[in-house]
C-alpha cells in the first residue's frame, strides 16, 4: 500500500510498513544487504509496533480499563512508543528508566505527556523493573511486562515478519540478522521465518563484552521464571536498548524453540563507526544497535557464499543519541577546515574579530504616547503582579530570565512587546519607547519589581547571587521557591555565556 495516497484515521494507522532498503557502498560485493528501516515508525523505533500491540491486546483482555494509568520499565524506545499510544488512546503513562539512558528519552516522553521516574544506574536494567512492579502492584497501574508478555512477538509476527515474507516472496533470502532487548523481534519473526522460509539462517547479535547468550550459562531464575539478579555475564556496554542485565524471557523463549542459528559478538566502537557510516555513506541515519546489528550482519556477510541476500534490522533513529558517545566526536564549533571554508571569501567574514562597532547614531528625540507611558507606570506598580518583565517573544535572554522564575516558582506578568496583543497601532514600540525614557536602557529584557527597575537578564542574575533579588522578592510579599539553589548563569543558553 502506499502511504502518500492513504489516509489514517490516526497516527497508530502509521506503524510498522517500515522500508528494506539495499546498502550500496557498505555491503561486499558478493552479496545483497537489505536493512529494514525501524526509524520510519511514527515515534521513530521499532518498539512502537510493541507499544501498539501490548495495549491493544490488554484492551482486548479486558486487563486495561479506560483512563487507567500504565505503567513500564523501559529503557526508552517502548516508553516513547507508548507514549504516543497512550497520548492517542487517553492513557496516563509512568515510565522507569534507568537514569544512565540518553536525555533525549525522558525529554521525548515528557514532552508526549508521560511522567518519567528514574531509577539509578547503579541497579541496572533490573532496578527499573523491579520500581515498575511496585508502582504497578501500589496502585492497581496496569503492567505492560514488555520482557516476557506474548503480546510483543505476537505483534512481530503480525507485522514485521509478515512485512518481510511479502518483500521476499520469490526471492531467496540466506540470512535475517537482529540484536536482542525484549527478544520480542526474535522470536517474533524468527518463529515466522522459520515455519515459512526455513532455509532462512536467523542470527543474534550481542555486545561481545557483555555475552549472555553466547556465554551458554542460564539466566538464573525465581519459580515464577522472572530474573533471579543479574547475569553473571553482563557487563555495561554501548548499545542502548541491547541486552539488558538477564536473559528476558521472550529471548529465552526463541534460544529453547532453536530459532537462532548462530550468535555473533559485536564491538561496541565498530558499532558506533558503522552508524555514522551508514549516515554518511547510506544517508541512512540510526543509532548506535542499528550500526551494531550493521556489525553482526557484515560479519555473516563475510563469510556468506556468493549471490546470498542478508536482511538486518535497525531498530531505531539516530537523533536519539545526540548527547551520547555517538555524537561525542561531532563538534559544536567549528573544525580547522571548516574555518578555512569561512575564511576563503573576502567578505562576510563572521570568523574575523570583529571591527569595533560604529557607535549608534543618536536617537531622533521621540515623542512619547502618554497612553504607552501611563500603560508602563501602571503595569509595574500593579500590587496585583510586583514581578514585571517586558520581554520579546523570540528572545533568548528573555527566555533565561523565564526559565530562572520558572524554577524559582516565581508567579510574573510578561508583556511581550511583539506579541500579536501589541502590534496593532505599533503600540509594542510605543511602549518600548516609554519604558527606554524611563529606565535610559534600550535593550529588552527588563524586569521591574514593585515599581524598581532591577535592569536585563544579566542585571537579574546578578541580583540573584547578592541576594538582592531574594530581599526585594519578601519585601514586595512575593513567593517563591528558596530552597533551589542554582548559578542563575546556567539558564543562559551555552552561545550566551559572557566569555571569561
Ligand atoms: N535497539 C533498540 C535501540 C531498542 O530500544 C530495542 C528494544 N529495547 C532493541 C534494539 C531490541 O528490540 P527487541 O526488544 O524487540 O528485542
Amino acid at each position: 500500500m502506499n502511504r502518500a495516497t492513504q489516509k489514517f484515521n490516526d497516527i497508530l494507522g502509521t506503524i510498522g510498513d517500515t522500508p528494506i532498503v539495499r546498502l550500496n557502498k557498505l555491503a561486499p560485493r558478493h552479496v545483497s544487504l537489505y536493512v529494514k528501516i525501524e526509524a520510519f515508525n511514527p515515534m521513530g523505533s521499532v518498539k512502537d509496533r510493541l507499544a501498539l500491540g501490548v495495549i491493544e491486546d490488554a484492551e482486548r483482555r479486558g486487563d486495561l480499563k479506560p483512563g487507567q494509568t500504565v505503567v513500564e520499565a523501559t529503557s526508552g524506545n517502548t516508553g516513547i512508543g507508548l507514549a504516543m499510544v497512550c497520548a492517542v488512546k487517553g492513557y496516563p503513562l509512568v515510565v522507569t528508566m534507568a537514569e544512565n539512558f540518553s536525555i533525549e528519552r525522558r525529554k521525548l516522553m515528557r514532552f508526549l505527556g508521560a511522567r518519567v521516574v528514574l531509577t539509578p544506574a547503579a541497579l541496572k536494567g533490573s532496578g527499573m523493573l523491579a520500581k515498575a512492579v511496585e508502582l504497578a502492584q501500589t496502585h492497581g497501574w496496569f503492567l505492560c511486562r514488555q520482557f516476557e508478555n506474548e503480546a510483543n512477538p505476537d505483534a512481530h509476527s503480525r507485522t514485521t515478519a509478515q512485512e518481510i515474507l511479502a518483500a521476499f516472496a520469490g526471492e531467496r533470502l540466506d540470512y535475517f540478522v537482529t540484536g536482542f532487548g525484549t527478544g520480542g523481534t526474535l522470536k517474533g519473526v524468527a518463529r515466522v521465518l522459520r515455519a515459512q522460509r526455513p532455509e532462512t539462517q536467523i542470527i543474534v547479535c550481542e555486545p561481545d563484552n557483555s555475552q549472555l547468550l553466547g556465554s551458554g550459562i542460564p539466566q538464573p531464575r525465581h519459580a515464577d521464571r522472572s530474573p533471579a539478579g543479574s547475569h553473571p555475564n553482563f557487563r555495561p556496554h554501548l548499545m542502548q536498548g541491547w541486552s539488558p542485565d538477564f536473559i528476558p524471557r521472550l529471548t529465552e523463549d526463541a534460544v529453547a524453540l532453536k530459532l537462532i542459528d548462530r550468535i555473533v559478538p559485536v564491538n561496541g566502537a565498530q558499532s558506533l563507526k558503522l552508524s555514522r557510516e551508514l549516515a554518511q555513506q547510506e544517508g541512512i541515519f540510526v543509532g548506535i544497535s542499528a550500526g551494531a546489528t550493521l556489525s553482526g550482519a557484515l560479519t555473516v556477510c563475510e563469510q556468506a557464499r556468493p549471490g546470498a541476500t542478508v536482511l538486518c534490522m535497525l531498530p531505531d533513529t539516530g537523533e536519539r543519541y545526540l548527547s551520547t558517545p555517538l555524537f561525542s566526536e561531532i563538534p559544536v564549533d567549528m573544525t580547522e577546515e571548516e574555518l578555512a571554508i569561512a575564511r576563503s571569501t573576502p567578505n562576510y567574514r563572521f570568523d574575523a574579530p570583529a571591527a569595533a562597532p560604529s557607535p549608534p547614531p543618536p536617537d531622533a528625540p521621540q515623542a512619547i504616547a502618554p497612553d504607552a507611558d501611563a500603560f508602563v507606570k501602571r503595569t509595574i506598580t500593579d500590587p496585583g503582579q510586583p514581578v514585571v518583565m517586558f520581554a520579546l517573544e523570540w528572545c533568548e535572554f528573555c527566555w533565561s530570565v523565564r526559565r530562572m522564575f520558572a524554577k524559582h516558582e516565581i508567579a510574573y506578568r510578561s508583556v511581550d512587546l511583539d506579541s500579536v496583543e501589541y502590534q496593532k497601532d505599533n503600540r509594542g514600540a510605543d511602549i518600548r519607547a516609554a519604558l527606554s525614557a524611563r529606565t535610559a536602557v534600550s535593550t529588552i529584557p527588563q524586569i521591574f519589581i514593585g515599581g524598581e527597575f532591577i535592569g536585563g537578564c544579566t542585571d537579574v542574575f546578578n541580583a540573584h547571587k547578592d541576594g538582592r533579588l531574594d530581599a526585594l522578592l519578601e519585601k514586595h510579599h512575593v513567593a517563591y521557591n528558596r530552597n533551589v539553589r542554582v548559578d542563575a548563569y546556567s539558564f543562559l543558553p551555552s552561545w550566551l555565556h559572557p566569555r571569561a
